[in-house]
């Protein structure tokens, strides 16, 4: 893939940053950086259609509404969802998990119902089940993970004969950056008639993901690490389901009707959409799946493997630098580490002013590094408009990290 001629659309990339420092951004993860395309169609919006959706009878109105649903179906069709009514728009995927809590886990578990996680959780997969805990008390336990970080599917089969109601697990992890046997995951689930969540914040981004093939219950993921924008994300949920599920936000369309009495909700998916939603966005993210789309999800998942592949020898090979997770091969475009007495923090502050963004902390996965028994660490996280000199990059200025706290 030339990242070259990628690197081009992104015009955040021409940055420089302090004493002249070019912009090496290693901080996809967290959020991924925005090409031309997406932010000309936004702009596109507000300067030419603007106009509120689904309500008005007036031009502006019905091309907003056009190109506001035609969004969806494009995102449908880009995660081999047939039936673009399953796609609803949510604020991002911590939105989509909560609102799954809410509705689905307050319409179907008890007290007593088992809900499986795995160790390698985002907090927005955790929590909005602490939270159903807390209401409901359910059961919680959590999937171990391998030594080098890949779920333990021996630990696995032995939970799902405790029959567990919900089975929720990241598709990708955000902080070892292991690609799950998603499949072999949802098809064991359903064997023992469990629901199936999927977390895919981190692979929908990153994987040709067909949603309906995975047989998913639910799927959920954010544009902002995709090329979109920040502020919308998608639920996906099988059409009994979200037809079993109560609203959860009640206001504007998502309404049939409403007297003094009462309301009947609408349709899928406006009964779960409440208000005006997030219109320009939603574009913006339609436009990022066309730009995806253009390179071609394959190409992409091709060019993070060889990046990661580079990254992981090279990061490898620095003395007293232990990355984190499974091998190169096991893995998506993330790769994190820690440094023998430096903490990551000093690692970040350093790295940026040599103008290198790479991300300190717990990554949003306390657990994770509470069982690899580390405070924090450190992630440079890849994506298509990365290259081996940013890598390259990357060492000289991890070498000179090194150096200056001996
Ligand atoms: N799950 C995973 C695996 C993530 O990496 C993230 C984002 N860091 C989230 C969930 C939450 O995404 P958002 O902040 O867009 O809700």
């Amino acid at each position: 893939m030339p990242s070259n001629t990628i690197r081009q659309d992104f015009p955040i990339l021409a940055r420089t940053l302090g004493q002249g420092k070019k912009l090496i951004y290693l901080d996809s993860a967290a959020t991924s950086q925005k090409p031309s395309q997406v932010i000309d169609a936004m702009n596109m919006y507000y300067r030419t259609v603007n106009a509120n959706v689904h309500r008005g009878i007036h031009t502006l109105a019905e091309e907003a509404t056009e190109v506001y649903e035609s969004a969806r179906k494009k995102i449908a069709r880009f995660v081999g969802v047939g039936d673009e009514r399953q796609i609803i728009f949510t604020r991002n995927t911590s939105e989509s998990i909560n609102i799954i809590a809410k509705s689905w886990g307050r319409a179907h578990l008890q007290a007593g119902d088992l809900v499986l996680l795995t160790e390698m959780e985002h907090h927005s997969n955790i929590v909005p089940w602490y939270m159903l805990r807390d209401e409901r008390e359910v059961e919680i336990q959590f999937i171990r993970m391998t030594a080098d970080g890949r779920l333990d599917m021996d630990h696995y089969d032995a939970l799902l004969t405790l029959n567990p109601k919900l089975v929720a697990f990241t598709h990708v992890s955000n902080v070892l950056g292991t690609v799950n046997p998603a499949k072999s995951i949802v098809d064991k689930a359903h064997r023992a008639g469990a629901t199936v969540v999927i977390d895919g914040a981190q692979s929908v981004p990153h994987l040709s993901v067909g949603i309906e093939k995975l047989d998913a219950d639910f799927y959920a993921f954010s544009a902002h690490k995709m090329c979109g924008p920040t502020g919308i994300g998608v639920l996906y949920g099988k059409r009994e389901l979200l037809e079993s599920m109560p609203a959860f936000l009640g206001g504007g369309d998502m309404i049939k009707k409403v007297t003094f009495d009462g309301f009947k909700v609408n349709e899928l998916p406006y009964k779960f959409e409440a208000g005006t939603p997030a219109i320009a966005e939603a574009i913006g993210f339609g436009a990022a799946v066309d730009y995806l789309s253009s390179i071609g999800m394959e190409q992409v998942f091709d060019h993070e493997r060889a990046l990661t592949a580079y990254g992981y020898d090279a990061l490898s090979a620095i003395k007293g630098l232990k990355l984190l997770g499974p091998d190169a091969a096991n893995r998506s475009g993330v790769l994190s580490f820690t440094i023998e007495g430096i903490h990551p923090h000093d690692i970040a502050q350093l790295l940026d002013e040599d103008g290198i963004a790479v991300r300190a902390g717990h990554h949003c996965a306390m657990p994770l590094h509470e069982k690899l028994a580390i405070p924090a660490s450190s992630r440079a996280s890849l994506y298509i408009y990365n290259k081996e000199e940013e890598i390259d990059a990357l060492v000289k200025g991890l070498i000179k990290v090194i150096e200056v706290f001996k």
